[in-house]
């Protein structure tokens, strides 16, 4: 009776981070589990993962994995997600947005041949709409724009900032992620600068690309995320 009491309170508390944002029942970890519930037991398909009632709510879950650690169930969606995706894929292939957000770092390396004109039809309220219509983009989403230079090219130039003024009191090792090398380069700046105010040596860890944008958007086979996961490891 305690437990059960103590797991509704818990329940209570906790909330998809979708509820907060949309306030939306229908968004809930909850709702997800029971659509998901109530079609793989009464569906009359052969593959009974194949209903795009499942894909539409399943497909405003982030994949957080709030409610594995705070359901009092311990309902691991994201895990749930992965496997539905993969069955839907299977039957009805990968979307060009989720294509598009996989290989993300490899277009903005295109990008980044000519960051100015990129990011300018990125903000141009035409260009910008049409790219996001074609990929099935929601309208309100703004497209994460390029820097003008990539971390790695500022970290050529500037060597002698790796050091700090005074002898180091240790070394840091720094991990440039795909989004910092090319979209949140001034992060990375400002990073090596705190540290070496700190008086930290920074070193940069040689790596491979991280793989988490395929690993948030590949299917489960994921086969060039392990790779990239076992080429950093
Ligand atoms: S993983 Fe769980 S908590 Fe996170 S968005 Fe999906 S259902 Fe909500």
């Amino acid at each position: 009776m305690g437990r059960a009491i103590a797991a509704k309170q818990k329940l209570l508390a906790v909330q998809c981070v979708r509820v907060l944002w949309l306030r939306e029942m229908k968004n809930s970890t909850r709702a997800r589990a029971n659509i998901l519930r109530e079609f793989l037991t009464l569906s009359p398909k052969k593959n009974p993962f194949d209903h795009s009632e499942i894909y539409d709510i399943m497909d405003l879950c982030v994949s957080c994995k709030g409610c594995k650690s705070e359901c009092p169930s311990s309902v691991d969606m994201a895990r749930y997600k992965a496997e539905f995706l993969q069955h839907w894929w299977d039957k009805h292939g990968i979307p060009l947005r989720t294509r598009a957000v996989a290989y993300i770092s490899s277009l903005n390396r295109i990008g980044m041949l000519f960051p100015a004109i990129t990011n300018y039809l990125f903000t141009n309220k035409f260009i910008a709409n049409l790219f996001k219509r074609v990929l099935g983009i929601a309208p309100k989403r703004s497209i994460p724009l390029l820097y003008r230079y990539t971390l790695s090219r500022w970290l050529k130039r500037n060597k002698h900032k790796l050091l700090p003024h005074r002898k180091p009191i240790g070394s840091v090792y720094l991990f440039i992620d795909e989004f910092t090398e090319y979209n949140d380069t001034e992060i990375g700046i400002k990073a090596v600068e705190l540290l070496t105010r700190l008086g930290y040596e920074v070193k940069i860890a040689v790596h491979k690309e991280s793989g988490r944008a395929l690993f948030e958007r590949t299917d489960k086979k994921g086969r060039p995320t392990c790779q990239f996961q076992r080429n950093n490891f």
